[in-house]
């Protein structure tokens, strides 16, 4: 399963306690996946679609139990691209009914500019509802493992600029870009998916994704560490490299006797261990010498050798 359906598995069964919470949430799924359809005489036939069953279950179940509407569920398949199997929800809704205004309070209807009415997400257990039912109808979070990516699509500015206002309230800021025609709605960063999770209920999946954070960001810092450690010995061998050559052509010119005591023993280590850093060889020594002991007389030695060099 995909991490996007795991995560709307758990918001499926997140059925709010509070009436408000259950109307704020029932709203955003209406706000993107519904749509009014009038039937004979004062009648009209609200349709919400869900992507999948158990999205369906919840807007039946938010449904019946606030309104008492008599409503059916139906699933049918889509053949436009490839077969997709769709979930519609369909209540009879009567034009003179108090619930008719309720309704119309968020209807989809291009009439009206704004969707979010005051009332309707003014608690705070309310937006994080309104939040839930907007991931529920057309929410994307990438897995963890990846790229982070949570994504929100709309269909028309107002709304999505309305949720990326809301989603501020909750110290979450988003970007909306244009894509296929459609309005996305994006978070990118680790931190702030893990806020959005929290807020609308997926703990658990807040949990692995958390989990994963920390994997991931572990080994970065592992990797991190290596390349620091191999830029390192990169540079050790660079210089090591460095003194040989100048060893040697001394040795070549001179001969080994020619080298003081002191200087001769850190020449020949240096030669027979040229992988060791300085502080190793100056260890090797006897008697041994400190790392800014083996670094002077290494500086020495190389000094002395380039001047001999020249002259000869
Ligand atoms: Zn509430």
């Amino acid at each position: 399963m995909s991490f996007s359906n795991q995560v709307k598995q758990e918001l499926v069964r997140e059925l709010p306690d509070k009436e408000c919470c259950r109307r704020a949430e029932l709203a955003a799924l209406v706000h993107v996946n519904g749509q009014v359809i009038p039937m004979d005489g004062e009648r009209l036939k609200l349709v919400v679609r869900a992507e999948q069953a158990g999205t369906a279950r919840k807007i039946y179940t938010l449904i019946k139990s606030l309104y008492g509407l008599e409503t059916t569920a139906h699933s049918k398949t889509l053949r436009r691209f490839k077969k997709t199997r769709i979930y519609e929800v369909h209540a009879i809704i009567n034009k003179d009914a108090e619930l008719w205004k309720k309704l119309q309070g968020f209807s989809t209807s291009s009439t009206r500019k704004r969707y979010l009415t005051a009332n309707l997400i003014r608690r705070h257990c309310c937006k994080r509802a309104y939040l839930r039912g907007m991931f529920l109808s057309k929410g994307f979070i990438n897995r963890p493992e990846g790229e982070y990516h949570l994504e929100i699509i709309f269909q028309e500015l107002a709304l999505a600029k309305e949720v990326q206002r809301l989603l501020t309230k909750f110290n979450l800021s988003s970007r909306i870009v244009e894509r296929k025609r459609n309005l996305v709605l994006y978070i990118k960063e680790g931190e702030k998916i893990v806020d959005f999770l929290r807020v609308v209920g997926a703990h658990k999946a807040l949990l692995d994704f958390e989990n994963v954070r920390i994997l991931k960001s572990m080994r970065n810092s592992i990797n991190r560490q290596v390349n620091c450690e191999t830029a390192n010995l990169a540079k050790t061998i660079d210089a090591s490299v460095r003194q040989i050559q100048l060893i040697n052509q001394l040795v070549e010119l001179k001969g080994w006797e020619f080298l003081p005591a002191q200087l001769r023993d850190l020449a020949r280590a240096r030669i027979e261990y040229p992988d060791k850093s300085l502080k190793e060889l100056g260890d090797l020594l006897d008697p041994p010498l400190s790392k800014s002991g083996a670094a002077y007389r290494m500086r020495k030695l190389e000094k002395w050798a380039e001047e001999i060099i020249d002259f000869s």
